[in-house]
C-alpha cells in the first residue's frame, strides 16, 4: 500500500471517528442508560456512513515535469473550487516515465502533465495513459493538440520560432526556418542541442512535411552555418546572440519572454517565420488519465476544468504560453509579440517521427 493510500484512508476513518463521537454522544445524551444495541445508536451509525460516504473527497495524485511553481496556482485553485485535494510529484520526463512503469498497478499517480508532443507521444507508447472519452476535452482541445487514441491532451501551447540581434539583423532578412540554412547565414546562426525534445520535435514536424531528404539538406544546412557549438538550452543560445557570437537562434516563445523580463533592453527580437506557407511550429505542454489511476473520474474532471475556460488564462500565463482552448486569449504581454499563422500539423507527428528525425540530426553533425 502506498503512502498516499495510507494518508487518504487515515484522513477518512479520523473523519469518521469524529462524526461518531460527536453523534454518539448526542444519542447517549438523548437517551440515558442506551445500551449500545438501542434504536438511537444504530441510526446514528447510519448517519455516520452516510456522512463519511458523501464528505469523502477524492486526493489526486499528478506526477508532474511541469514546474511546482506553474501547476501549484491551479491546483490551488481547484482545491478551493472542489475541495478535491491535488498532490503532486515533479522531476523531469523521463524519470517519472521510468518511475510510472516501474510502479506499475500500484502507482499513485492518476495524471502525468509534461511538455512537448514528443514526450507524450512516448509515455502512450510505453503504455503509461488510459484512453479517455471526454466530449468536454474533445471541444476545449483542437484536434490537431492532442492525441488521436484520446489517450493525451494539450495543455499550453508554445511557439518555437526565430530569435534575431536586433542591432545586425533586419527582420527582412529572415523568411523561413529553411532560410536560416542559406549561405547568407554562414557563422551567424546559433541553435541549441539536438538532444533536446523540441529540436528532436521542431525537425520532425519538418520531416512530416517536407520529406526527410529535404529535411536533412536543411539541417545539414543549419549545421554549416553555426557560429559555435549548439548550446545546453535555449536562453544560453539567446545570450550567445545578444552578445554578438552569432545573429540569430530558435527557442520557445516563455525563454525569450523571460529572458526580456529580466532584461527588458536585450537587443532581441522575435521572428514569426514561413507565414507564407506551413507556419510557425507550436507544441504543446499537456497531460493524460494514468493508466492505473486509483482516481479516474476525478482525475478527469481536474484535467476537463484545466482545459476549459476558467483554468486555461491563468494555467498558459504562469509560463507566458498561449491558451490550448480557443475562447481564451493570449496574456497581454504575450499578445504583445503580435499574431502568427501556427502550422497546424497534429503534434503527434513530433512524436511518431521521433525517431526518424534523431537519426537524421545525427547523420547531419547536429549535435
Ligand atoms: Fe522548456
Amino acid at each position: 500500500m502506498g503512502l498516499e493510500m495510507i494518508v487518504q484512508i487515515s484522513k477518512k476513518v479520523s473523519t469518521i471517528a469524529l462524526l461518531a463521537a460527536g453523534l454518539f454522544g448526542l444519542a447517549a445524551c438523548g437517551n440515558d442508560g442506551a445500551s449500545s444495541s438501542s434504536p438511537a445508536v444504530k441510526d446514528a451509525a447510519k448517519v455516520v456512513e452516510a456522512v463519511a460516504a458523501d464528505i469523502e473527497t477524492p486526493v489526486i495524485t499528478v506526477y508532474s515535469s511541469r514546474k511546482e511553481h506553474l501547476i501549484k496556482p491551479l491546483f490551488d485553485r481547484y482545491t478551493q473550487k472542489t475541495g478535491v485535494e491535488v498532490r503532486y510529484i515533479t522531476d523531469k520526463a523521463g524519470p517519472l516515465m521510468e518511475r510510472l512503469k516501474a510502479e506499475g498497478e500500484s502507482t499513485p499517480a492518476d495524471i502525468f502533465m509534461t511538455v512537448d508532443a514528443g514526450n507524450l507521444w512516448q509515455a502512450s507508447q510505453k503504455g503509461l495513459f488510459a484512453v479517455v472519452d471526454s466530449k468536454s476535452l474533445n471541444e476545449s482541445v483542437p484536434q490537431h493538440l492532442r492525441a488521436a487514441n484520446n489517450e493525451w491532451f494539450g495543455l499550453s501551447v508554445r511557439a518555437r520560432t526565430i530569435v534575431y540581434s536586433t542591432e545586425r539583423v533586419k527582420p527582412e532578412q529572415l523568411s523561413s526556418y529553411e532560410q536560416l540554412a542559406d549561405s547568407s547565414w554562414k557563422g551567424r546562426l546559433c541553435l541549441r542541442t539536438s538532444k533536446k525534445v523540441y529540436n528532436q520535435s521542431l525537425v520532425a514536424t519538418m520531416i512530416n512535411t517536407l520529406g526527410e531528404e529535404k529535411t536533412e539538406s536543411l539541417v545539414r544546412g543549419w549545421v554549416d552555418n553555426l557560429a559555435t557549438e549548439p548550446f545546453s538550452n535555449d536562453t544560453k543560445a539567446m545570450e550567445a546572440v545578444a552578445a554578438g557570437q552569432c545573429d540569430a537562434t530558435v527557442v520557445n516563445t516563455y525563454y525569450f519572454g523571460r529572458l526580456m523580463k529580466k532584461q527588458p533592453e536585450i537587443a532581441l527580437a522575435l521572428f514569426w517565420p514561413n507565414q507564407d506557407g506551413r507556419g510557425v511550429h507550436v507544441n504543446i505542454s499537456g497531460a493524460g488519465i494514468t493508466k492505473h489511476a486509483k482516481q479516474p473520474k476525478a482525475a478527469l474532471a481536474l484535467l476537463e476544468w484545466l482545459a476549459s475556460a476558467e483554468a486555461q488564462g491563468q494555467f498558459a500565463e504562469v509560463n507566458q504560453e498561449y491558451p490550448v482552448n480557443a475562447a481564451v486569449t493570449p496574456s497581454a504581454e504575450v499578445q504583445a509579440w503580435g499574431d502568427f499563422k501556427a502550422d497546424v500539423v497534429n503534434v503527434e507527428s513530433a512524436g511518431s517521427l521521433q525517431a526518424t528525425a534523431v537519426k537524421l540530426m545525427d547523420r547531419a553533425d547536429y549535435r
